[in-house]
């Protein structure tokens, strides 16, 4: 497959990713919306194994994301772009910011979640399965077949 290629907007920060998303959603929670300064983040959900930063590396901001976890916003000191987002506690996945990729159409959302804070002047797309709270249908199931294909694999 091609390689997932992406940054920061004055490329201090260089990733790649050599695997497919396990998972690419859009989240409407607050603290999306507070670390993308938009209505809501797109972001991919990749394999933390198969994920490294190439150049540089974010600092790191962690607070409470919807789920009542603890995520670690991960965003270039000398530009502010948000990069990277993952959880202390899930340390085999890797979260993508879908701005910072270099080429952001390959995106394709597949699950909306916490619609619960989506704000009424922000459309959501056609095509996604659609959550009012944490996306345990759309992305959950998902990283759990992701999970057992590894586990059969070793
Ligand atoms: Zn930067
Ligand atoms: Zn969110």
């Amino acid at each position: 497959m091609m390689k997932l290629l992406g940054g920061c907007a004055c490329q201090a920060i260089r990733y790649e990713c050599t695997e497919q998303p396990i998972a690419q959603l859009i989240c409407h929670c607050r603290d999306c919306q507070h670390a993308s300064g938009a209505a809501a983040a797109a972001l991919m959900m990749v394999p933390a194994d198969a994920f490294h930063f190439v150049t540089g590396k974010p600092a790191f901001y962690e607070i409470t994301g919807g789920s009542g976890r603890q995520i670690c916003r991960g965003f270039c000191t000398s530009c502010g772009s948000p990069v990277t987002g993952h959880w202390p506690v899930v340390d085999d996945i890797q979260m993508i910011f879908v701005g910072s990729l270099d080429d952001p159409s390959i995106f394709v959302p597949q699950t909306e979640c916490w619609l619960s804070s989506a704000h009424p002047w922000h459309s959501v797309n056609p095509d996604t399965s659609k959550v009012d709270r944490a996306p345990v249908i759309g992305v959950g199931d998902r990283v759990k077949a992701w999970r057992e294909g590894r586990a059969k694999q070793s």
